[in-house]
């Protein structure tokens, strides 16, 4: 994949934050989450097939001191999403469980 464009309407530099959703879905760019933009680049990176068929070749990747190593399969290891502590379900089930009662009152 080529990054570079050459565009000379100027573009190229401009701050994305500062750019209208129009204007980043013209030049193909469209909202996803980091990860599968990650996953993307790693695809790009290693000339894996862009439609993930091929993955194998990122998942052995061996440059560990790649920043985006750790999320290169496409999830967050570092994620607590779904973990909960004892703790927390305890206090999951009374909500739920008071809930309940003023319902049914
Ligand atoms: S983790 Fe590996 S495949 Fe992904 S960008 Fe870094 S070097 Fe490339």
């Amino acid at each position: 994949m080529n990054y570079v464009e050459n565009i000379s309407d100027g573009t190229q530099g401009k701050d994305p934050r500062k750019m209208t959703v129009q204007e980043l879905n013209n030049l193909g760019h469209f909202k996803k989450s980091m990860v599968k933009i990650i996953k993307e680049m790693c695809n790009s990176c290693i000339g894996a097939d862009p439609s993930g068929q091929r993955n194998i070749e990122v998942s052995r990747c061996q440059c560990i001191g790649c920043p985006l190593w750790p999320y290169r399969m496409g999830k967050n290891p570092f994620s607590t999403r779904g973990e909960m502590s004892d703790e927390r379900k305890a206090e999951a089930a009374e909500r739920l469980r008071n809930a309940r009662l003023n319902r049914n009152l």
